[in-house]
């Protein structure tokens, strides 16, 4: 990646701390190449705004952004991109931008991403970053339950959030054809993530890929940053 900001490094310890990150991905068992290589390329200690962390950022962990948030740990990251089994050019919807890192996957993934984010200082941070490695994706400041009506169909939909129930508007968003992958189930436990296929106007298939936590969907009640 061209970074010319001076408080955009990534040296070479940087870029081999990524090299053995992916080495320990694929041993936990991602084996989806195009996912590795992208994770490999990012520059992960960039998204994790808090410098105190950056020598953390190629733990597989996840790591406090401000807000009260978290940027997903890295094989979380790679386990939801490979479930969304995606093809170059489709539309993602991401609801949580986040810090923005899993939104450069998919950037860098080759497709077409729409991101949604409901911290507004998480919102900016994200957006700036992302024009400096001149990464093409749209991001919005609002709330994911809602979806973004204007920009659908989405061909995949992906959600970073832990969530009590699949949102209803997420689910009409979703190309019929189309995948979602969310983590389900109550705050402060644990998710269970499922893969949703579209086959008709309301008829879905579901599969459940194991447990996951994540910080919880926020809806309107919530304090928002
Ligand atoms: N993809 C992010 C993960 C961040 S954690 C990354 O790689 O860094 C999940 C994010 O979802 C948080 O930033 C949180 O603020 C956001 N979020 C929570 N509820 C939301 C909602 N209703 N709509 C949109 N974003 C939400």
């Amino acid at each position: 990646m061209d970074i010319f900001e001076p408080d955009m490094e990534d040296n070479f310890r940087h870029q081999g701390m990524r090299k053995l990150l992916v080495e320990e991905l694929r041993r936990k068992g991602i084996a989806n190449e195009d996912v590795l290589r992208v994770i490999g390329e990012i520059p992960r200690h960039l998204f994790c705004f808090d410098t105190v962390f950056v020598e953390f950022a190629y733990d597989d962990k996840a790591f406090p952004i401000g807000a009260g948030q978290t940027i997903s740990q890295p094989y979380t990251v790679a386990f939801q991109t490979d479930l969304l089994n995606l093809k170059k050019r489709e539309k993602v919807l991401e609801i949580g931008t986040g810090s923005g890192y899993q939104t450069a996957v998919l950037a860098k993934m080759g497709a077409k991403v729409f991101s949604i984010e409901r911290q507004r200082t998480l919102h900016e941070k994200a957006v700036d970053l992302l024009q400096k490695f001149n990464l093409k994706a749209r991001c919005f400041y609002g709330d994911g339950y809602a979806g973004r009506e204007a920009f659908a169909p989405f061909d995949k939909i992906l959600v970073t959030c832990g969530a009590p129930f699949v949102p209803d508007a997420l689910k009409a968003q979703l190309k019929i054809g189309g995948r979602m992958v969310v983590p389900v189930g109550e705050f402060n436990g644990v998710q269970i993530m499922n893969v949703l296929d579209k086959v008709g106007e309301n008829d879905f298939e579901i599969t459940e890929h194991g447990n996951f936590q994540f910080v919880p969907m926020l809806d309107k009640t919530d304090t928002i940053h």
